[in-house]
């Protein structure tokens, strides 16, 4: 099959031609006709089957008669992260560079005011995510009730984060009588309830069983002590010949000490979590795509749907908590049939993970030995070494882990209590930014963040005579 065969516009045929496709993908083939008849579409699709172009161009079509109000926006795309809604935003640009389309951005992260003016003047396609489109709902600055299309893309993803309460907020305020496509990376019970109540009739599309790993990557599995993680995968990255590469972390933290680990070391390698600043984590992006930066150390909501070609390298710092997270992750090597190399380092004590992974990917990833592993193993007794004296003597040094950047020591601190599975402190400034005005949401999105940890006993208030031992008031 061929794009003229989808029943797309001559604007958008010329916009794909120039971006150099020649053929469509599956999702596209298979979505495509059923958008630009109206119908909803229930897609099963990774990140990196094409599925964007699956909806973004038929959308580009279907916008093209009529007229956006201020305010009131015609189509509606949420996303989990501001990266992937970026990207979004981005594959618009591409595809409707012949079509006269306004669009907007709402992400965090980005000033309020440089939104609304977009919003006041009108817009075709609004991108956003649901924790910012929600302060501007209830600053009053967007109406939705206008919205004729409405894209729910990676919701599995939008699960995992917490936002789906947020979304059915949204999908309440929206016009019953609509489009609706929702795309999700895997279709479990859960997700086709949900599916369930936002669609109607849908057609349902799907690619690649979502338990496939790509035949072009060869994996392997690497069993260490904690410790000797961070030498073996210095090995590692010597050993291969890596072009670019992602490491994947599961907590925050140690994607700060990790990088800040490589740079010391010499490497060239940059970071990548959900605590950094907006305009932060899209430079290290670019430095990324752009190759500037070889290395990139990150966690998986902030790397998930990340588009970066010809990635040769992806190790797993650690074994993913979430087995779907494992596939996601090692999606990024090996795309369009290149060959792909993806190595996990697991600790005995990640055992279970390791099987979950196993059963969903329905093989045993090797096991191998790391050649120097004699090496590995003296370098992480010294590095112990030295944190035990960093711990008896904290004062000469508070520094939890030896071999521990000052930068990355900065960040860590920054970033300490949060793991990436709840992404929500990030979301919060997002919310702090809203007029002091707006009202208040009924059910807190974030009530597990810091700061809102529950006070044990009388926290830091306790009474004075309380701390007085009991024989001296006794004596009095
Ligand atoms: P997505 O799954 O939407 O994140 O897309 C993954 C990658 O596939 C992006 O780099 C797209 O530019 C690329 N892509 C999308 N459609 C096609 C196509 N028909 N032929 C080749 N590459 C494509």
């Amino acid at each position: 099959m061929i794009f003229a065969d989808l029943g797309l516009s001559t604007e958008v045929l010329k916009a794909v031609k120039e971006t150099g496709y020649e053929n469509p993908t599956p999702i596209q083939e298979k979505a495509i006709p059923y958008v630009l008849m109206g119908r909803d579409v229930l897609g099963t699709a990774q990140t990196g089957t094409g599925k964007t172009a699956g909806f973004t161009l038929p959308m580009i079509d279907i916008l093209a008669s009529g007229q956006a109000k201020a305010r009131m926006p015609r189509s509606l795309i949420l996303e989990p992260t501001r990266e992937l809604a970026a990207q979004v935003a981005d594959n618009f640009e591409t595809y409707g560079k012949y079509s006269k389309l306004s669009m907007a951005l709402l992400i965090g992260g980005m000033s309020f005011s440089d939104q609304d003016s977009k919003l006041d003047k009108g817009v075709d396609v609004l991108i956003a995510t649901p924790g910012r489109l929600l302060d501007h709902v209830e600053r009053g600055k967007v109406l939705l009730n206008g919205v004729k299309t409405l894209v729910i893309d990676e919701a599995d993803r939008m699960m995992d984060m917490g936002f789906i309460p947020d979304v059915e907020r949204i999908v309440g305020l929206l016009p019953p009588l609509r489009q609706t496509l929702f795309f999700s990376a895997t279709m479990s019970k859960e997700m086709r309830k949900l599916a369930d109540k936002f669609l109607m009739n849908p057609k349902e599309v799907a690619v690649s069983a979502p338990t496939s790993t790509a035949a072009t990557v060869t994996q392997g599995l690497y069993v260490v002590q904690r410790a000797e993680k961070r030498p073996a995968i210095r090995k590692l990255l010597k050993r291969e010949e890596v072009r670019t590469a992602f490491i994947f972390c599961n907590r925050k933290k140690d994607v700060d000490i990790l990088h800040g680990s490589l740079v010391k070391h010499g490497f060239n390698a940059g970071a990548l979590h959900g605590d950094m600043s907006q305009s932060h984590r899209m430079e290290t992006l670019d430095k990324f795509k752009n190759g500037e930066i070889k290395i990139l150390v990150c966690s998986d909501v902030a790397a998930r749907g990340i588009d970066v070609s010809a990635v040769s390298h992806v190790f797993n710092f650690d074994v993913p908590t979430h087995a779907e997270d494992y596939i996601h992750r090692i999606g990024r090597t090996g795309r369009a049939g290149q060959e792909g190399h993806a190595y996990t380092i697991a600790t005995k004590s990640e055992a279970k993970y390791l099987d979950a992974v196993e059963k969903l990917v329905g093989r045993k990833i090797p096991l191998l030995t790391l050649d120097g592993m004699e090496e590995v193993s003296e370098e992480a007794a010294e590095i112990a070494e030295r944190e035990k004296k960093a711990e008896r003597n904290p004062k000469s040094s508070r520094r939890r882990n030896a071999d521990e950047a000052p930068k990355a020591r900065a960040a860590r601190k920054k970033s300490e209590p949060a793991t990436e599975s709840t992404p929500k402190p990030s979301v919060k400034k997002e919310n702090k930014a809203a007029s002091p005005s707006a009202p208040k949401r009924r059910t807190p999105r974030h009530a597990n963040d810091e700061g809102d940890a529950p006070v044990v006993g009388l926290g830091d208030n306790v009474p004075a005579f309380f701390k007085i031992p009991l024989g001296k008031t006794a004596q009095k």
